[in-house]
């Protein structure tokens, strides 16, 4: 086990932050079994801060870890399966829609893969020295909610009547396919490749870092010549701009998913437990998303309305009202020595402005401590960041303050959000 702020968390890999220790657990393919859920409900409710938060790469996060309660997490992580290799602890960056198997726009089901490409990466040490952001993305698809730019990614694409995997690495597209019974093997193949051009070259193991390298994604396809087959694919994805929330018809018959609204991507740990719950009552999958939320994937539509108001009474709402749609915010003051401003309070007190009202597709919030901004993904269309004097306020991408109090700036993104004049002077 190692405590350090030098390097990523992990769940061996603790980094202090200002309100304690923090702890990230993988969950490849966000898929997350409802027993070990509860187990970190628990854990969280005992040992930490009684929350859960979910990462943009839908993993999870715990803090405010006592040093002295270190040891004692740790063991209970591992006893509910989270660390199946203690030497791939930080490297299980596994991306899938969290919609995989469910969703009608999906073509093709991912979950079964995310085991295999988890399972074969964690039998293989070579795989130990992948970077600790590494993300191999599977998706089947449909709706593309991914955020970051992943590594090495196959997205499903239909080409006549048959459908294939694409290879993108770095977020570029190719114009080379793989059949889904070679996609695992393509990945780690793929990976093995990475890590050869990196120490070659002595760069991260990254893949943006690696096809700036001049004739490496040659060297790559060539390495990959046995999978891959040549095609004219599509070279633009559009990414998911709206955050899901409520209930959605799967390919199942009489089987709906739920979404609820995970307020700041934080579940308290009576909510966790709850999910864990109902999971387990209706035999339904739990999938964490990359928007900072959860789904629980196929549940019973005669059974939607009363796990719709145990949810709701939980604060776990689905009708997107809540105020917290689109709306993210950083540590903030308590558990960053860098932030500048309580912007959780902030942006709890924006939340209760907006409640009520209908969001528009896209419309998101993002309020930072300092400017690295850590909670943003892709701008925001209101961006609100402290600093020595207060906080400035981008409206649309146009600056409209640089010194504004709190309440002057969230008064002008709740104008803004009426659609009147977002342009106009804030500072006071
Ligand atoms: S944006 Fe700044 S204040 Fe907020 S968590 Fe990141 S470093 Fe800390």
């Amino acid at each position: 086990m190692r405590v350090g702020d030098k390097f990523c968390p992990g769940i061996l890999h603790a980094v202090p932050a200002k309100d304690g220790l923090l702890l990230r657990i993988r969950v490849p393919g966000g898929l997350i079994q409802p027993d070990q859920l509860g187990v970190i409900a628990e854990l969280s409710a005992t040992l930490g801060d009684g929350q859960i938060e979910i990462t943009s790469r839908a993993n999870l996060q715990l803090r405010a870890i006592q040093p002295q309660d270190l040891a004692k997490l740790v063991e209970g992580l591992i006893a509910a399966d989270l660390l199946p290799s203690r030497e791939h602890d930080r490297v299980r960056n596994i991306i899938a829609s969290p919609f995989a198997g469910l969703d009608r726009q999906e073509l093709l089901d991912t979950v079964p893969l995310v085991r295999e490409l988890d399972d074969r990466l964690t039998a293989d040490s070579a795989f130990a020295e992948l970077h600790p952001k590494f993300s191999m993305a599977l998706d089947g698809g449909g709706r593309w909610f991914s955020r970051e730019t992943d590594d090495l990614a196959l997205r499903a694409v239909r080409a006549g009547d048959e459908v294939f995997f694409q290879l993108l690495v770095g977020g570029e597209p190719s114009d080379m396919s793989v059949t889904s019974a070679r996609a695992v093997d393509c990945m780690l193949e793929a990976a093995r490749i990475s890590l050869r051009i990196a120490r070659q070259f002595e760069i991260p193991v990254r893949g943006r870092r690696i096809i700036a390298v001049p004739g490496a994604t040659a060297t790559m396809m060539e390495g990959l010549s046995e999978f891959l087959t040549p095609c004219t694919l599509p070279h633009d994805f559009a990414v998911e701009v709206e955050t899901p929330v409520g209930i959605s018809p799967t390919r199942h018959a009489g089987l709906a998913s739920v979404s609820p609204s995970v307020p700041l991507g934080r579940l308290q740990a009576g909510q966790a437990r709850l999910l864990s719950t109902i999971s387990k009552d209706y035999e339904s999958s739990l999938r964490l998303a990359p928007w900072r939320g959860i789904v629980l994937g196929a549940i019973p539509e005669r059974a939607v309305r009363e796990v719709s108001i145990q949810l709701d009474a939980a604060g776990l709402s689905l009708d997107g009202k809540d105020g917290y749609r689109g709306l993210s915010a950083c540590a903030g003051i308590h558990g960053c020595d860098a932030s500048l401003g309580d912007v959780r309070a902030v942006a709890v007190s924006l939340a209760r402005q907006l409640a009520g009202r209908e969001i528009k597709p896209g419309w998101t919030v993002n309020i930072s401590g300092c400017e690295k901004r850590c909670a943003m993904r892709n701008g925001a269309t209101a961006e609100m960041e402290a600093n020595e004097s207060g906080y400035s306020l981008k409206l649309h991408g146009v600056s409209v303050a640089s010194h504004s109090s709190p309440a002057a700036a969230m008064e002008a993104i709740v104008a803004c959000h009426k659609d009147q004049d977002f342009a106009a002077e804030v500072d006071s």
